[in-house]
């Protein structure tokens, strides 16, 4: 009733907007006005803010008004970007109609809807990164899932437990998730989190709809080829994203060429808690991407070699293979100096093709877009030449690249080579391409030439010398005389305007040649984009040919990445075998290596668990003294190595890793609404419920997030378990302050004590960082906290509070001994309740005294 209100009232431009809005009540709708994009109403309000962009106020018919934010067109990108990096939809409103021609009002309709899990390839993009929008099906325990990247056309699908969504979502940096309306509420209890969760109608999760839909995108007859006819819910989720996608682009993705299974099998299994605790992609302590893996091994030249490596890190294998095929190319690379270099200099020439693909799918490229496309193909082709036969990997990998040449042909011949990224003023397109285009632009080349001429002619006639020939977008070419000259004009002079010192003129021969003018470099311009479409056509045709060119550019990137790290970092080829054992000569980690200022060196340390044997090692030593570095830089070693990697060690020999946890005593989970604790145990049950002989276990402090005992009773529990259970027999490492676990793997057969050497001077602690067999003999937490920099008095009350502590510990041990002398189960009490008073005689008693004296020494 109120938007009726509203909507009568309202300007006639007003209402289109209303009637526009009420179709997309959930995005924020930019409705183009002129050379500009409005938001109005709580819209504008949410904008303005966002943007940071003034509120004003516009007139909404009769005395009424609503809030109004605005932007020029020319900065839509950048204004989108930052709407849907703070998590809103965006509906575009354009003028479909040209103003010029329109009677009355000038038509207008939504045209493309964005949100942050389908925005495509803008420069706003972060270029390194993909991004993903996710869809979930789910059935009972399990669910079916799908990632798209819009951007790029990459397309997965897999199959998960539900447990596990929390899983992808941040395993894949879910932008948004996608799910049919009926399974919202249910999706929400389990992410609660802000990320957006857009419902789509159920009807679009009917199997045969989205069973036909993929074969319609992909234009096939069946889904065997891609590996998931087989299951329901992967196409379900699958064709849900298609659905989606070209809702809100109004258009089919040509870019979305294929998908690709998630294979359950293959790669190891890596949860989020890991990467997170080994500071893979993010820090611990929220500085972004400073003092991550990522940001120490990514020497990758392009974007695509790095969304790349990104997505190996996500998916170690677990083939020694292909793992080895992988090491090879690097050791090519290694061993072939010149050739790194000359791949090094083609691969900054190459440019982004997944995206600009996108963009070309999306009628966002120009024609700049399309050289650069032209041009990277080529560098591929140059790469290839490179490569001799001696490189037997990386030829094997390059040489599968599509034969693009007719294509690259064809670009090149019809795009200048610098062409603008305008393209709206033409001249893009070379000449001799198209006769037509050919004589519209000598007549618009000409026109410069034939208004000289004019204005000569003109001014010899009249005698004017002041005369002069201009140009204006409203009024067209004329002729200005000035008023001095006026008596001058001739009849065939029609006057045009009158300015205060001068009067402008045209003539019938002036108007005749604007209008050829003017006519030339219009249909010059419409010819230009023709042609221009046919070749994006063109493309389009080959976009699957281009996106696996890309890949292979982007693998040979990764690979130029890997040996780039081995080369300057000093890292070594790991050694792969079936013995599932884990030998690491003087490893290093990779991160704190580079980090550590120059006059400090890092100290390497060796590491050996043996399959069965003696797997499970004990770490203790003070604080501060490098045990967590120890045990991460062990399990990025290994995930390094499975990633096809060289590694930070001089020598690395390991089985296949199933999989690898590394879990952190006491992480906060606070958004996420599970306290520090609870946190802490469900990472512990998820490993002891799931680990193998072939896993690595990387716990570190585990038990520490609870009251002393409690902590320790856990943790000597969990070491048993992993030591006693034969189904695990998995290799651990487990750093502790509970030195009372040194006893422990002292009495299990699998396991052995490490600690971190420390020294002691005058009080004072110097760390080693050296590795050595056995458990700490000390703590020496009072003696970091001074090294903090804690105030003298405290440290001094807390020197005196520990030594009353441990005076107290004994004492209270030798209460529990008096204690126990006196058990009614103990031998004394046995002894004395044995004695017959009644018969004992004097030196009778003496003795029992004796031997209760005895009992009790
Ligand atoms: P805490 O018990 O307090 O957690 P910790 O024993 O786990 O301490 P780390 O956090 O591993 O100690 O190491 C502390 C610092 O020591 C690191 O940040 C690093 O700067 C330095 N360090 C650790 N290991 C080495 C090493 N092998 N060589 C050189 N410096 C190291």
């Amino acid at each position: 009733m109120k938007e009726n209100i509203i909507k009568n009232k309202s300007t006639p431009a007003m209402r289109q907007y209303w009637d526009a809005k009420k179709e997309y009540p959930d995005a924020i709708m930019l409705f183009r006005m002129g050379d500009f994009y409005e938001t109005f109403d709580t819209d504008a309000e949410i904008t303005s803010d966002i943007l940071d962009i003034a509120l004003t106020k516009r007139a909404n018919g009769g005395a009424s008004s609503v809030p109004l934010a605005g932007f020029p067109y020319h900065s839509l990108e950048q204004h989108i970007h930052k709407l849907l990096s703070s998590g809103y939809k965006v509906a575009i409103c354009e003028q479909v109609e040209d103003p010029k021609l329109s009677k009355g009002i000038v038509k207008r309709a939504v045209v493309e809807v964005l949100s942050p899990g389908t925005a495509i390839a803008t420069k706003y993009l972060d270029s390194n990164e993909n991004n993903f929008l996710g869809s979930i099906y789910i059935y009972k325990n399990e669910i079916g899932y799908s990632i798209v990247d819009n951007s790029t056309g990459e397309f997965l699908c897999g199959l998960e437990n539900k447990n596990n969504i929390l899983n992808i979502i941040k395993e894949y940096k879910l932008k948004e998730i996608i799910i049919p309306s009926f399974q919202k509420e249910e999706l929400i209890q389990i992410v609660n989190s802000s990320l957006m969760v857009t419902a789509y109608d159920d009807w679009k999760s009917d199997y045969d709809h989205c069973y036909e839909k993929l074969n319609e995108q992909f234009n096939t007859k069946s889904l065997k080829g891609y590996g998931i006819d087989d299951n329901k819910l992967l196409i379900i989720s699958a064709g849900a994203c298609l659905f989606y996608l070209e809702d809100n682009s109004f258009k089919k993705g040509d870019h979305i060429t294929s998908i690709s299974r998630i294979k359950e099998k293959g790669y190891m299994r890596l949860d989020d808690f890991t990467l997170k605790n080994l500071e893979v992609f993010d820090s611990l302590n929220n500085q972004g991407s400073i003092g991550t893996l990522i940001n120490t091994i990514d020497l990758t030249i392009t974007s695509m070699g790095s969304r790349l490596l990104k997505s190996h890190l996500r998916k170690p294998l677990t083939n020694i293979k292909t793992i080895n095929s992988r090491l090879n190319t690097i050791d090519e690379l290694i061993n072939n100096q010149i050739l790194l270099d000359d791949i090094v200099i083609l691969l900054r020439q190459v440019y982004d093709l997944e995206r600009i693909i996108a963009r070309i799918s999306n009628d966002k490229a120009n024609p700049l877009d399309v050289i650069n496309l032209s041009k990277t193909l080529s560098v591929l082709n140059q790469i290839n030449k490179k490569i001799t036969v001696k490189q037997k990997n990386l030829k094997q990998i390059v040489n599968k690249q599509n034969n693009m040449k007719k294509l690259v042909g064809l670009i090149d011949k019809t795009i200048i080579i610098d062409p603008p990224i305008n393209f709206n003023k033409g001249y893009f397109i070379n000449k001799g391409i198209n006769k037509e285009l050919d004589q519209y632009r000598m007549i618009s080349e000409d026109a410069n030439k034939w208004l000289v001429d004019y204005q000569d002619q003109e001014r010899k006639k009249t005698k004017i010398s002041s005369l002069k020939i201009s140009y204006n977008k409203v009024f067209g070419y004329y002729i200005d005389v000035t008023k001095v000259h006026l008596d001058k004009v001739p009849d065939y002079y029609i006057r045009k305007q009158t300015l205060t010192n001068s009067e402008r003129y045209f003539t019938d021969e002036l108007k005749e040649y604007e209008e050829k003018i003017l006519y030339s470099n219009d249909k010059s311009i419409e010819i230009e984009k023709e042609i221009f479409n046919d070749l994006k056509s063109n493309i389009v045709k080959q976009f699957k040919k281009i996106q696996y060119n890309a890949k292979i550019l982007a693998s040979v990137d990764v690979f130029i990445s890997h040996s780039l790290v081995a080369i300057n970092y000093n890292y070594s080829k790991p050694k792969f075998n079936s013995k599932n054992n884990l030998e690491v000569i003087k490893g290093r980690h990779p991160v704190v290596e580079r980090l550590l200022p120059l006059n400090e060196d890092f100290i390497s340390n060796d590491l050996i668990l043996l399959n069965n044997k003696k797997h499970l090692a004990i770490i203790t030593g003070p604080n501060m003294s490098g045990k967590s570095t120890f045990l991460r830089q062990t399990g990025l070693i290994v995930l390094l190595a499975q990633i096809g990697s060289f590694v930070p060690a001089e020598k690395c020999t390991l089985g296949i890793v199933d999989q690898l946890f590394t879990r952190v005593g006491a992480s906060d989970n606070l958004a996420g609404g599970e306290s520090t604790f609870l946190v802490e145990m469900n990472e512990s049950a998820n490993i002891l419920n799931n680990a193998t002989n072939k896993s690595l276990i990387i716990l570190d402090e585990i038990g520490r997030g609870t009251s002393t005992f409690d902590g320790l009773s856990l943790a000597w529990a969990i070491t048993e378990y992993l030591h006693n259970n034969k189904a695990i027999k998995a290799k651990a490492l487990f750093a502790t302050h509970y030195h009372e676990l040194i006893e422990l793997a002292e009495n299990l057969s699998g396991a052995f004590n490490l600690n971190v050497e420390v020294v002691e001077k005058n009080d004072k602690i110097v760390f080693l960082r050296k590795i050595k067999d056995g458990g700490a003999s000390k703590s020496y937490g009072i003696q970091v906290a001074e090294m903090a920099g804690l105030p003298n008095k405290v440290i001094s009350r807390a020197k005196n509070l520990l030594i009353d502590f441990m005076n107290k510990k004994i004492n209270k041990k030798s209460d529990v001994n008096q204690l126990n002398l006196f058990d009614k189960d103990s031998r004394l009490v046995k002894i004395i309740k044995k004695i017959d008073i009644d018969s004992l005689s004097p030196l009778d008693a003496l003795n029992v005294l004796n031997d209760l004296q005895d009992e009790i020494k």
